[in-house]
């Protein structure tokens, strides 16, 4: 397969998106970003990379985050996760609060806000050191110790965070958060602050997409069963109330983050990342999403 020559042809095919959508502006940090960026980069099990456009330049990952913080989770608490969070698409916004006070306080998924502030509490338990593990988790999956977080972003975040605070307290009420509110929510959007590029992002998820080697990065191990079982959650519940669209469209297990950044796989094959920061009205990167439609159009390669 000639993905180079592919990629040039999606190039030019999404160029008249490039001003469809908004950046996320709710985080004052990410509103400073040129919303006029675009970039995607498949790296293949056998380790060959292909990219196109702004592949090095880092941005925010955002939601994208809750895979790893995932990987992590199950692999301390194996089946024992789903006792604290659900499994399933969420039909609902992000951030819904709403959903959260019907379900009495268990997320619906791990890759809602609720559910990943849930995830941050368990790994704030979990760890010695939640912050420099969790980023030394990251930095050993992309094979990439430049990784960092941004703490302007996060605490922009914080400041401006009324709603994922809100929903912090509401696990509170129902006992559904072990550690203090204050120092989950840092935690939770330091994670969400991790600053990488496509082709970082790209590197990161191919051990999702390998399942022939072992996943194991220091303390976290998963069983390639795991590894199928996160791809799965990445499929039905990755792009929020869009997963529909989305599966249909592309049809490869991924997560999205409002930075613009989306992380994908095609199992067996080969990891994406693609990055673009406008967004449509759920959250998700309008030329990243667009992207890898074409992708697994052109390549005729998706799960189904
Ligand atoms: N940090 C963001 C928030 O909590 C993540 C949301 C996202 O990327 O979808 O609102």
């Amino acid at each position: 397969m000639d993905y180079k020559k592919i990629l040039e042809e999606i190039a030019i095919e999404i160029e008249p998106l490039r001003n469809v959508g908004r950046q996320a502006d709710y985080i004052p940090a990410l509103a400073k970003v040129n919303p006029d960026r675009f970039g995607i980069c498949i790296t293949t099990v056998s380790g060959e990379t292909i990219g196109l456009g702004d592949i090095d330049e880092p941005f925010s990952i955002q939601s994208v985050t809750k895979v790893f913080s995932l990987s992590m989770s199950l692999s301390f608490l194996g089946e024992n996760l789903w006792r604290r969070v659900g499994k399933e698409p969420s039909g609902a916004a992000f951030n819904s609060l709403i959903q959260l006070e019907l379900d009495r306080g268990i997320p619906r998924n791990p890759f809602i806000n609720a559910g990943a502030i849930v995830l941050a509490d368990i790994l704030m338990s979990r760890l010695e050191n939640p912050e420099e593990d969790y980023l030394s988790f990251i930095r050993q999956l992309a094979g990439d110790d430049s990784i960092v977080y941004d703490r302007e972003v996060a605490r922009s975040e914080r400041e401006k965070g009324y709603i994922n605070a809100a929903i912090a307290n509401m696990l509170k009420y129902y006992g559904n958060l072990d550690n203090d509110i204050e120092a989950v929510l840092r935690f939770y959007f330091l994670q969400c602050s991790v600053e990488m590029s496509c082709r970082q992002l790209s590197r990161a998820f191919l051990p999702f997409a390998d399942r022939a080697s072992e996943f194991s990065f220091g303390n976290v191990r998963l069983s390639s069963s795991q590894v199928k079982r996160i791809n799965a959650i990445m499929q039905t519940c990755g792009f929020y109330n869009d997963a529909g669209e989305y599966s249909y469209l592309v049809g490869l297990p991924g997560k999205s983050g409002v930075g613009g950044g989306i992380g994908a796989v095609y199992p067996q094959c080969y990891a994406v990342a693609a990055w673009s920061p406008r967004l449509n009205d759920k959250g998700n990167s309008v030329m990243g999403m667009k992207a890898l439609e074409l992708l697994t159009t052109y390549t005729n390669e998706s799960i189904f």
